[in-house]
């Protein structure tokens, strides 16, 4: 008796110590039960030339990886590696095999096996699969261009219509040699397009190509052939004096900084023509950019004439320097045209478009920004009040302001600013007939007449 009773004690806590055991193994890390992880795309469309990335990830370590590339007849292992179960994480590279046994105009199918160096599965390790679709396609996108101004000048538009061609088009923007990029609106029939495009005012010089990209990373890069005029502007240096910075200068920095208190009346200047001026022409380009849509009505713009009898008193692209005690300490571009007439005089919009922004901006005070369509706005600044709100529609004659000096502006007059994709262009081309007649609608029409020959 006494006997047996010992016995079963001793089994029991032989039962206890292997159930303990096989639960100390079963919470161990070197029987974890999580598969490895694999990232890959379902479908990617391949040219057959840039590796396709892998990534592989596991807790216990990646102990097996096979990769292999199959066109539903024949099959080819590209990746058979063994490793030593201590790498959580592996990184590679799938190049297409150069065995020639795969065809390379039908779809084909990566396949990828992982094993981790877990002992679980009876020491065998958690396994995972996955598989991806490749459309094969190395053909480049085509572009070619139509047509386009003849000429486009440094500050000034231009507009080029052209065709894009690709199965799997992916991007396709113009970008200039300072990075600026102009995004198209499709134009009359599939596969044909227009943009305008803009020479920055700061950009001494000017190039622009048309980039068209696909889905398997083909591109195309084509070159638009304009003449370019050069164009010189004013430059002006202005002396701040005492007076100067006691007005506007300290209003706008008690209004916008919160170290108004600590700042020297020239430490007000640059804030103000710096740090504001940078802020609010941030605001002008991020609401003058939103993808251009199609021109919202069929008729042609007419000529911009915002303010009635508006004399200039300032022009686009004046380079201003701004001197204190004999240095020059700052500088800005004046990228509008100042129009003045008499004082809360009716501000009135040309054309049809959209009211994308009605608000106080900063330097700029009570602004109105209005979408044209095909990526072109108009801006009007320093308003006494806003007739406008975001949102709304404007027809052509509509009243949206009166003028005045809110902002960073001395005596009443309207700064009229025209945009492209939110870079700032001279606003005098868009207030002349001929101009736009030229630079514009007979580009369109020639661009409409080539399509319609091509088609045939
Ligand atoms: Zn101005």
């Amino acid at each position: 008796m006494r006997k047996n009773r010992g016995g079963t004690i001793i089994i029991l806590s032989l039962l206890v110590a292997i159930l303990g055991g096989i639960l100390f193994l079963y919470q161990s890390p070197l029987f974890e039960r999580n598969p490895p992880k694999i990232t890959l795309d379902e479908s990617i469309h391949w040219n057959l030339k840039d590796p396709i990335p892998l990534h592989v990830k596991d807790e216990s370590g990646v102990k097996f990886l096979r990769v292999s590339m199959s066109d539903g007849t024949n099959s080819v292992n590209i990746i058979n590696e063994v490793y030593d179960g201590k790498q959580l994480e592996v990184n590679a590279s799938i190049e297409y095999p150069r065995t020639g046994f795969l065809s390379q105009s039908k779809n084909l199918t990566l396949q990828v096996e992982v094993t981790d160096g877990s002992k679980w599965n009876l020491f065998a390790g958690n396994q995972s699969k996955a598989v991806a679709r490749i459309y094969p396609d190395n053909k480049r996108p085509t572009v070619f261009v139509l047509t386009n101004s003849y000429k486009i000048t440094k500050g000034g538009t231009a507009l080029v219509a052209f065709k894009a061609d690709d199965e799997n088009l992916n991007s396709l923007y113009i970008e200039t040699n300072s990075g600026q990029r102009f995004y198209p609106t499709p134009f009359y029939k599939d596969g044909y397009y227009v943009s305008l495009v803009a020479w920055p005012r700061p950009d001494e010089k000017f190039s622009a190509d048309i980039i068209a990209t696909d889905k398997a990373g083909n591109f195309a890069r084509e070159r638009i052939r304009f003449f370019l005029q050069d164009r010189k502007y004013r430059v002006s240096t202005i002396e701040l004096s005492e007076g100067f910075l006691g007005g506007k200068v300290t209003n706008l920095a008690q209004m916008y900084s919160r170290d108004y208190d600590k700042m020297k009346p020239i430490e007000r200047f640059m804030f103000v023509n710096q740090t504001l001026r940078n802020e609010n022409n941030a605001n002008i380009t991020k609401a003058a950019t939103t993808p251009p849509k199609a021109l919202l009505s069929e008729k042609k713009l007419t000529p911009f004439y915002p303010l009635r009898n508006g004399a200039a008193v300032a022009s686009f692209g004046d380079y201003r320097k701004y001197s204190y005690n004999g240095t020059i300490v700052s500088e800005s571009y004046h990228l509008g045209l100042d129009l003045a007439s008499t004082a809360q005089a009716d501000i009135v919009s040309t054309n049809d478009g959209k009211v994308v922004y009605a608000n106080e901006n900063g330097i700029y005070g009570q602004s109105v920004i209005i979408d044209h369509g095909l990526g072109l706005f108009t801006l009007y600044s320093h308003c006494s009040s806003l007739a406008v709100r975001e949102g709304d529609e404007v027809k052509a004659g509509d009243v949206i302001a009166k003028t005045g000096s809110t902002g960073f502006a001395f005596g009443d007059h309207l700064h009229f600013g025209v945009l492209v994709q939110g870079i700032d262009v001279r606003p005098e081309e868009w207030m002349d007939a001929p101009w736009m007649n030229d630079n514009i609608y007979t580009v369109l029409e020639n661009a409409k007449s080539l399509i319609d020959r091509h088609e045939l």
